[in-house]
């Protein structure tokens, strides 16, 4: 084994995974513009604090799993830095520092990227992961919490991945939340003695925590646990039904899911999660998100709502795969490759493979001085659909071209070249799909 490996919970994308994120990414900047979300990038790391109050102190993702920067040693900036581990934070710490309250509202915007948990690395759970992030701020909703919802939903659809499922629920806000933690509260302390160790130090700090519990002798108690539903007040059970109509109007039939909290601080009223058919309720969520109307304050801003959801691609990949959906291609298989029968001249072939490629041909020279029967079984090994060959016909302006995939071959005119290879691989792609 080689001595240096990527590092724990990462990995390579190697080309052909690598192309699958990009088709991914490319439908998910598509969708965003074709909904209105412009584009953004936020720095990989921030100050730690953004996450620390943006994402809550008392959750896995700040207590347990944010990566700390260190800066060089002897550096004089003792600041505290924070690897990324969700986009939200970040985008509204840059929201409030640009003054993006003064642009129309709500302010839309999308990002796509990796991002950083020191989780304990399984099956789909990595220390850097790729997330689509849509962010929707200034709109208290609930219209546009289920136009996100689509949005989502049609990112699924785009990328081929059938049967995803959507699960929301309203978990109230700062008038009615309280309340409903109280009595949650209540109830766990009533069976305190059967509470793990984690979940009973939660108690005390946040008993919502403990419905996301995975721990095996919770699974009873969150069961008979009271629900927010019976705890909503009057705006946040209107807000809850307007999102539901929507959702109906647009053909949306989510399953309302009581115990689900999300685990981030600054969620409030609306939280969707999107799950495989019959995958729902595991650990193994395709994205989630929600409102979260008290963050921009939480950063020091005024009061103003928000809503956004981030999807894995990393588990869309994996479930591209089990369904046998991922999409292949490898663009950048040559279509053609430039040969020549002087071993020696290589100036000829990289000077017609830059032509080539000038007008648009998938184009690659073989510049070994091989003997040209090996140049053309490489050209045909690299999966390419003609060799070019050069030869001393070129003084009369012509080349052999041989189609690797008919076995023929034929002269064509230098001039012609670029148009006649086109014309020639367009026709043998409709073919294969005709
Ligand atoms: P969260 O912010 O925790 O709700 O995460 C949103 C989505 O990101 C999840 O539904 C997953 O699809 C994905 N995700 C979160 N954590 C990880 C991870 N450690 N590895 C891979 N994907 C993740």
């Amino acid at each position: 084994m080689p001595k240096f490996q990527a590092p724990r919970g990462t990995r390579d994308l190697l080309p052909r995974e690598r192309a699958v994120f990009l088709h991914l990414e490319e439908a998910a900047r598509d969708l965003a513009v074709r909904y209105g979300y412009a584009p953004i990038e936020t720095p990989m790391f921030e100050g730690a604090e953004v996450y620390e109050r943006g994402v809550g102190e008392v959750t896995d993702v700040v207590e347990k799993e944010l990566f700390r920067v260190q800066a060089g040693r002897g550096d004089s900036e003792r600041e505290r830095w924070a690897l990324r581990p969700e986009p939200t934070a970040g985008i509204t710490r840059a929201y409030l520092q640009h003054g993006m309250r003064t642009w129309p509202q709500p302010v839309k915007l999308s990002m796509t990227g990796p991002m950083f948990r020191y989780d304990r690395p399984q099956a789909g759970r990595y220390r850097q992961f790729w997330q689509f992030d849509v962010e929707a701020i200034g709109d208290a909703g609930p219209a546009i919490d289920a136009e996100i919802i689509e949005l989502a939903v049609a990112f699924f659809a785009s990328v081929g991945l059938a049967d995803v499922g959507v699960l929301v629920n309203s978990i109230g806000d700062a008038t009615c939340r309280p309340a409903y933690v109280e009595a949650l509260a209540g109830h766990f302390r009533e069976h305190a003695a059967e509470l793990p160790e984690l979940e009973r130090a939660r108690l005390e700090t946040n008993p919502l925590r403990l419905l996301d519990s995975k721990a095996e002798p919770m699974q009873p108690l969150i069961e008979s646990a009271p629900t927010i539903t019976e705890h909503l007040c009057g705006e946040c059970r209107t807000h809850f039904d307007g999102l539901l109509s929507h959702l109906e109007a647009l053909a949306i039939e989510p399953r309302i899911s009581a115990t689900l909290v999300r685990g981030l601080d600054y969620y409030t009223r609306t939280a969707f999660e999107f799950y495989r058919a019959g995958a729902e309720g595991q650990q193994q969520a395709l994205g989630g998100g929600g409102r979260y109307d008290g963050l921009v304050e939480s950063l020091g801003g005024q009061p103003t709502p928000g809503i956004g959801f981030g999807i894995g691609l990393d588990r869309v990949v994996l479930a591209l795969a089990d369904q046998d959906a991922t999409p292949l291609s490898e663009p950048w298989k040559p279509v053609v490759v430039v040969v020549g029968a002087d071993p020696e001249d290589t100036i000829v072939r990289l000077q017609l493979a830059t032509e080539l490629r000038g007008a648009g041909l998938a184009c690659r020279p073989d510049l070994t001085s091989r003997r040209l029967g090996k140049q053309i079984d490489g050209a045909a090994r690299a999966g390419a659909h003609f060799a070019v060959i050069c030869g001393d016909e070129l003084d009369a302006g012509n080349v052999q071209v041989r189609d690797l995939m008919a076995g023929t071959q034929r002269p064509v005119d230098v001039t012609e070249l670029a148009r006649d290879l086109t014309r020639a691989h367009t026709q043998h792609r409709h073919g294969e799909e005709g």
